[in-house]
């Protein structure tokens, strides 16, 4: 079974190709960036070894995808004999609301669900339509399925997803936590347990997902619990760009003294909040806020210190709502690469059952491994998420009833 991953976002289309059939083999993949912007570019690699970077003509979505299915079958870079061989194609979608808890035939009516999450999701369930409707185009009765970003979140209890505001928002406007990234949380944790040898629900996992967006999740009996993020990927740990985590008041106080309105806000609170807003240093990339830190820039110092006892601090709280902890995941850009963050959150946690062994986390490494000691009673992994195979995985369960 052949099929395209796509991620439609904002400005880019990310795709890869698997053949799920030869060992979930990544035929192709690649990027268009800057689609609709001045200096749009793909990049693409086949497994034969075949890649190229370059200008592209696209405009829009559909554009992109006609670009991508060109390349899938041209003679130089191509990996398929027809476009007629792939046999689905699986879709990451942002927002479900509580009408999608699992990957669904992207039918009139689940399309119209992703219409309908406008609203909550203003900067990607469009995009995410657009790629779908773009694919519809360019490859004509091939199945698309939706997979969600907040349908892992789906088994939270109504005491955690609730907030502590009048019970008409959620009611009427549907207002409560809904938590992102759910499959990359699912797909650590099932690896985790896979990793460990022990049955899935029989654990309480903590999953932490530390890239630009970066969130934390509790699972127990194979279900999540509570996740960091709320309505929005706003809430939560301290991320590249976002605040997370605030004294709602913050923002009335700083809109009545700007008189800034809510979309200057988003902009604010989104894009120009975090260690980027922190660290001052024009990056929100933890790379360059560890080079300046370690070069004595006290505010990037600062900013390391605050995103891990923010995930430090999530961490605890999870340990209380699982009733204990038997794994705890890294994963995502941050997770996966930075020993020196790992080891800041969770230093001097040993009391907790949580022992980091520097020899086995300092290393650099793509695998999934343990990093805590084999004393410590809480196992301590770094697990690669990789959310373009949960989905072709998920998209061809879907397909196989
Ligand atoms: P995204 O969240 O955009 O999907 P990733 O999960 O790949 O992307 O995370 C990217 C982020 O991970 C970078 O912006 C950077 O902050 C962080 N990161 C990646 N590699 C490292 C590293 N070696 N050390 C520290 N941080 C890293």
């Amino acid at each position: 079974m052949i099929v395209l991953v796509i991620n439609a976002g904002s400005s880019s289309v990310k795709f890869t190709l698997f053949n799920m059939s030869d060992g979930k083999k990544v035929l192709a993949q690649g990027l268009i960036e800057r689609i609709g912007i001045e200096g749009t570019s793909m990049k693409y690699s086949n497994h034969k070894g075949g890649k190229f970077e370059q200008k592209v003509q696209v405009a829009n979505p559909t554009d992109a995808v006609k670009e991508i299915t060109r390349n899938l079958v041209s003679p130089e870079y191509g990996v398929l004999g027809s476009l007629s061989e792939i046999n689905a194609i699986g879709h990451r979608i942002v927002h479900g609301m509580e009408k999608i808890s699992k990957p669904v035939l992207l039918t009139k009516e689940a399309k119209e669900i992703v219409r309908e999450c406008f609203s909550l999701s203003p900067l990607h369930n469009p995009h995410n339509l657009a790629g779908i409707e773009a694919c519809e185009a360019v490859l004509p009765g091939v199945p698309n399925v939706g997979v969600f970003d907040t349908a892992f979140h789906a088994t939270m209890p109504d005491y955690a997803y609730l907030y502590g505001i009048d019970y008409k928002w959620y009611e009427k406007d549907f207002i409560r936590r809904y938590g992102f990234h759910g499959t990359s949380h699912e797909y650590v944790s099932r690896a985790a347990a896979s990793f460990l040898g022990k049955p899935y629900e029989s654990l309480r996992i903590i999953t932490c997902h530390l890239g630009n967006g970066a969130s934390v999740t509790a699972i127990k009996d194979g279900k999540c619990q509570d996740t960091s993020m709320g309505l929005t990927p706003l809430e939560g740990l301290i991320m590249g760009t976002r605040s997370g985590d605030l004294d709602p008041a913050v923002v009335l106080h700083i809109m009545t003294l700007t008189g800034k309105n809510p979309k200057e806000m988003d902009v604010l609170l989104n894009k120009e909040s975090g260690v980027l807003g922190i660290g001052g240093i024009g990056s929100s990339d933890l790379r360059d806020i560890e080079e300046a830190a370690g070069k004595g820039n006290k505010r990037c110092e600062v900013a390391l210190k605050m995103f891990a006892y923010r995930v430090r601090k999530y961490i605890g709280a999870y340990i209380a709502v699982l009733s204990g902890l038997d794994v705890l995941v890294f994963t995502a850009g941050a997770g996966e690469n930075s020993s020196t963050l790992r080891a800041s959150v969770l230093a001097g946690l040993d009391e907790l059952g949580l022992t980091v062994d520097p020899k086995r986390n300092d290393p650099r490494s793509s695998e999934i491994r343990q990093i805590s000691t084999d004393a410590g009673r809480v196992k301590v992994l770094v697990v690669p998420t990789n959310e373009e195979l949960a989905i072709a995985d998920l998209t061809t369960g879907l397909l196989k009833g």
